[in-house]
C-alpha cells in the first residue's frame, strides 16, 4: 500500500496531503478517491486512509484507524558516529535508517580527516537522505540527524543509553556477542570512529563515561563499514530478524 510521512495529527477525521506528496500521490501513482493509502506521523504512528478527494496540491485522506507503525525495532537505536572523509556520511545515514536507527550523530574526534568549519548545510543533506531512506523502507519514525558534536559530548550523551557500546578496534578481550550475552538493553547507542582510529585518550574517555569496549571481530572494518555490521548485529542480538 502507498505511504507518506505527513506532518500533523488528523483533524475532523482528515489528514491531508501536501506539495510533493501530493504530486507523488495524484501525478505520479495516479491514486483516485476511495484508494487506500497508509499515512505516518514520523513519530511511531501509522494512520490507515482512503482517499476522499484527489486535486493538484491537496490529496485529504480519511483516516479509518491508527495504529502503531510496525516496522520499528524494538529498541531505540542512535548511532553516533565520527566524521569521514567525502561523501561516505551519505552511505552511512541512508544505511542506519535503513536498519532503523532513530537518531544519527555526527561527532568529531581526533583523528577526523574531515574538519568543516560549517556543518549545518551538511546536517540538513543528510537529514533529506534520512528522510528518503525511511520513505523507501517503509519506517514509522523520521530519524533525526542532529548537530556535530565534540566527541567528549558524544561520549557523555551515548553513554546515557542502557546498552552503550564503544566499537573499538583494538578491543581484544570482550567480542560484541559476549557484551550482549545478557540481552539488549530498550536504548542503545552505537559509537563509531573515523578512518584513523580512536585515540588511546578517547578509549579511556569512552570507557569512563560508562560505554563498553567491544570488538566487531578480528579484522579492522572501514569506517562505513562498521557501523552497518554493528547494527546488523545489535539487531540480531535484539530479536529483530
Ligand atoms: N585506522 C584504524 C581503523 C579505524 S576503523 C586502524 O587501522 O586501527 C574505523 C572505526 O570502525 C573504528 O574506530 C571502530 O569504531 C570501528 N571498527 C572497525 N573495525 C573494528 C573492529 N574489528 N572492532 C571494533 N570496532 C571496529
Amino acid at each position: 500500500m502507498p505511504r507518506f510521512f505527513v506532518a500533523g495529527q488528523p483533524e475532523n477525521g482528515l489528514l491531508t496531503l501536501h506539495g510533493e506528496n501530493a504530486h507523488h500521490a495524484g501525478r505520479v501513482l495516479r491514486l483516485r478517491s476511495g484508494e487506500s493509502v497508509t499515512l505516518c506521523d514520523g513519530k511511531g504512528t501509522d494512520f490507515d486512509c482512503t482517499i476522499e478527494s484527489v486535486e493538484k496540491d491537496a490529496v485529504v485522506c480519511r483516516v479509518q484507524s491508527s495504529h502503531p507503525a510496525e516496522t520499528e525495532p524494538k529498541q531505540r537505536l542512535t548511532l553516533f558516529m565520527a566524521l569521514p572523509k567525502g561523501d561516505k556520511m551519505d552511505f552511512i545515514v541512508q544505511k542506519a535508517v535503513e536498519l532503523g536507527v532513530r537518531e544519527i550523530v555526527p561527532y568529531l574526534s581526533k583523528n577526523c580527516v574531515s574538519r568543516p568549519d560549517k556543518t549545518e548545510k551538511k546536517v540538513e543533506r543528510w537529514q533529506k537522505i534520512a528522510l528518503e531512506a525511511a520513505k523507501q523502507c517503509g519506517r514509522g519514525y523520521l530519524p533525526a540527524v542532529g548537530a556535530v558534536i565534540p566527541f567528549e559530548q558524544a561520549a557523555a550523551q551515548a553513554a546515557q543509553s542502557e546498552t552503550a557500546l564503544f566499537f573499538y578496534e583494538h578491543e581484544k578481550q570482550t567480542g560484541l556477542r559476549d557484551a550482549l550475552a545478557d540481552g539488549v538493553g530498550e536504548t542503545v547507542s552505537l559509537l563509531i570512529g573515523p578512518e584513523g582510529g580512536f585515540a588511546p585518550e578517547e578509549a579511556a574517555l569512552a570507557v569512563d563515561a560508562g560505554l563498553k569496549s567491544v570488538s566487531l571481530g578480528t579484522r579492522i572494518l572501514r569506517c562505513e563499514t562498521a557501523p552497518v555490521a554493528a547494527l546488523a548485529a545489535v539487531l540480531y542480538a535484539g530479536g529483530n530478524m
